[in-house]
């Protein structure tokens, strides 16, 4: 129960990831949000500048609390990002389980990143001129991933699973996001065309032979084609940057892992 009608101090302290949220020079430190005592959880972190979807575990008081709880003046709050969820014993669920693989939505600006994540065999709808309201809704009913650059949007009432897009390199921006929602068992290339998000098959080479470039002809065996667009991959279309783009994400993976040194 909140104490409504009194006005105080709400001091918020985020953990791992969730520092990204907070100004130059705060990193590591608590913030402090005025409440009246009716402001639940999502609201006074959306006031520290942290987008709730963001936020896998809270502890209020040093115990378990939901997004909707309503911290009084006075009170504690320790957020917690998904990196570190698993650690804390015993916090409820904030939201319904993501679907294994998560598919994606993504606003404009994040075509790059979109294109990667279909090579990387996720499914991946990139919305250049959708309408910020529709965008959500989608995401919700979908139940995918809603990947934005912009706070406001992920902070909009509905949004179920969101995450911010901290980077403007795509390359970097998909280490992010496996890293942040542990992709890396769920990579299978060659499954969606990074063109059109199509699905793609395996295609005999007879059928596309008159297709293809001699030097491509002469060294490559195996296709693979786009169902809607018809866009031809073979293993030295996109292997040798793919390659890399996955020893950056396991590599980044094996530092996720590392515990946070210091927990409430
Ligand atoms: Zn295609």
């Amino acid at each position: 129960m909140g104490a409504a009608g009194i006005t105080g101090v709400v001091t918020v302290r985020p953990y791992g990831s969730l520092r990204d949220f907070l100004p130059p020079g705060r990193r590591g430190l608590e913030i402090s949000v005025r409440t009246d005592g009716r402001a639940p959880v999502r609201h006074i972190a959306g006031a520290a500048g942290i987008p709730f979807p963001e936020i896998e575990a809270v502890l209020l008081d040093g115990e378990p609390a939901g997004l909707d709880a309503v911290p009084a003046p006075g009170s504690r709050l320790a957020l917690y990002p998904s990196s570190v969820h698993g650690l804390l014993p015993a916090c409820p669920a904030l939201r319904p389980p993501l679907g294994r693989p998560p598919s994606f939505i993504l606003e404009a600006g994040l075509g790059g990143l979109a294109r990667i994540l279909r090579l990387l065999g996720f499914h991946a709808d990139y919305r250049p001129d959708g309408d910020p309201a529709l965008l959500v809704e989608k995401a919700s009913s979908s139940g995918s991933v809603l990947l934005s650059r912009d706070r406001g949007l992920l902070m909009r009432r509905g949004v179920v699973h969101g995450r911010w897009v901290r980077s403007g390199d795509p390359r970097e921006q998909a280490i992010e996001v496996a890293v942040s929602l542990g992709l890396a068992p769920e990579i299978r290339l060659f499954r969606f065309c990074s063109k059109c998000g199509g699905e793609i098959d395996c295609v005999p080479k007879i059928e596309i032979d008159h297709l293809l470039e001699p030097l491509t002809r002469e060294h490559y065996d195996e296709f693979w084609r786009c169902r809607r667009c018809g866009r031809i991959y073979w293993a030295g279309s996109h292997l040798p940057a793919l390659k890399s783009l996955l020893e950056g994400i396991s590599a980044a993976c094996r530092t996720a892992l590392t515990p946070e040194p210091s927990m409430e």
